[in-house]
């Protein structure tokens, strides 16, 4: 059992703590693992947000880019298509899975030009209402959340978890999306002829609550439900479900057929660092990396793509020049993660 005083290791039956004195009990680890469970969700709820801000502040500079002489669907669907495939991203990026990144960034996209696509019919539909602008927004991201709740059930490949999670994202999306453009619309309104700052922070805070709120009830659905695994209380190794194959207490997926373990290891038995909450910024830094490479990406297109037609020379000179610093940020926050790390490694070797 693991103290939820001072996170000392101790054996199954002792009654306290041997190296703080608090006792351990059942109520005790279960108070730690309701703890762990939120703030799980919560990791979760912040790379949605983190996600949220770039793509909003992204997605609205596309849409100023294009300009005025596009029709409102075709602003609609950009900016679907580039929050959605953000937000589609974080369950992928947080689990280091690019694979996964790349799924839920493609769902997410799918979801968000859909999305986008009834924008307009269901505003008009709701022009009367004072709230017309929110309730579509929400049907918008509930479409892009509802695609993106599917990713992990379909790496799975279990059809009833592909539901819960297209629920969860349908109502996560709905939530997030009317919030979030209520918000957007609010303060447009109550802050007279924002700055550049202003304006930027706005998108971001836009952003920033749609995709928390996706994801904390996505994650919510995940950890409860979706990720629930039996707990293995005296085993050394892991073996798949389907075809038998042993495989280590570490894996998540099977080595052999390559299909999700459907069983969790003992919190003791995983060598878990002391130093947790250097794990936590290393991991926060290697998202934020992940995140910045993804967003340099994107940009490089959409200014490639704008200059291009102005002047190709001169569109392909400052797209490559981007690449590079964009590469360099992306290189030096990992390097940040990899310094805590090794930190955690020295440590640890003590
Ligand atoms: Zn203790
Ligand atoms: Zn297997």
């Amino acid at each position: 059992m693991i103290c939820p005083s001072c996170g000392n290791i101790s054996e199954q039956d002792d009654k306290f703590c041997s190296r703080c004195g608090l006792f351990v009990t059942a109520q005790t680890q279960k108070l730690f693992s309701s703890v762990s469970t939120f703030s799980w969700i919560m990791r979760r709820a912040l790379g949605g947000m983190f996600a949220g801000v770039i793509g909003w502040i992204l997605s609205i500079a596309l849409s100023r880019t294009i300009g005025t002489s596009s029709s409102m669907t075709v602003h609609l669907i950009v900016g679907g298509a580039i929050g959605g495939a953000f937000l589609g991203n974080v369950g992928g990026i947080i689990e280091h899975s690019s694979y996964k990144a790349l799924l839920g960034g493609i769902l997410g996209c799918i979801g968000g030009i859909l999305g986008g696509l009834i924008n307009r019919p269901i505003y008009d539909y709701f022009s009367a209402h004072s709230l017309a602008y929110s309730i579509s927004h929400s049907f918008s991201w509930a479409v892009a959340g509802l695609f993106i709740g599917a990713t992990s059930g379909l790496i799975e490949k279990n059809k009833k978890k592909i539901m819960v999670g297209v629920i969860a994202g349908f109502i996560g999306g709905a939530i997030g999306g009317g919030l979030g453009s209520g918000l957007y619309v609010s303060l447009l309104i109550d802050v007279n002829r924002p700055g550049w700052i202003t304006s930027r922070f706005i998108e971001a805070l836009a952003g920033a609550v749609v995709g928390m709120n996706l994801w904390f009830i996505l994650g919510l659905v995940e950890k409860l439900y979706i990720f629930n695994r039996k707990q293995l209380l005296d085993a050394t190794e892991k073996i798949c479900d389907f075809c038998n194959t042993h495989n280590s207490l570490r894996a998540w997926y099977c080595k052999n057929c390559g299909k999700t373990l459907l069983v969790s290891a003992p919190v003791e038995k995983l060598k878990i660092t002391p130093y947790r909450s250097l794990e936590r910024i290393s991991n926060a830094f290697k998202f934020i990396s992940w995140l910045s490479a993804v967003a340099g990406v994107v940009l490089v297109l959409i200014i490639f793509i704008f200059l291009l037609f102005k002047n190709p020379f001169f569109a392909v000179f400052v797209s490559v020049a981007l690449a590079i610093v964009i590469y360099m940020i992306s290189v030096l926050l990992n390097g940040v993660s990899e310094v805590f790390t090794k930190f955690i490694k020295i440590r640890e070797a003590e």
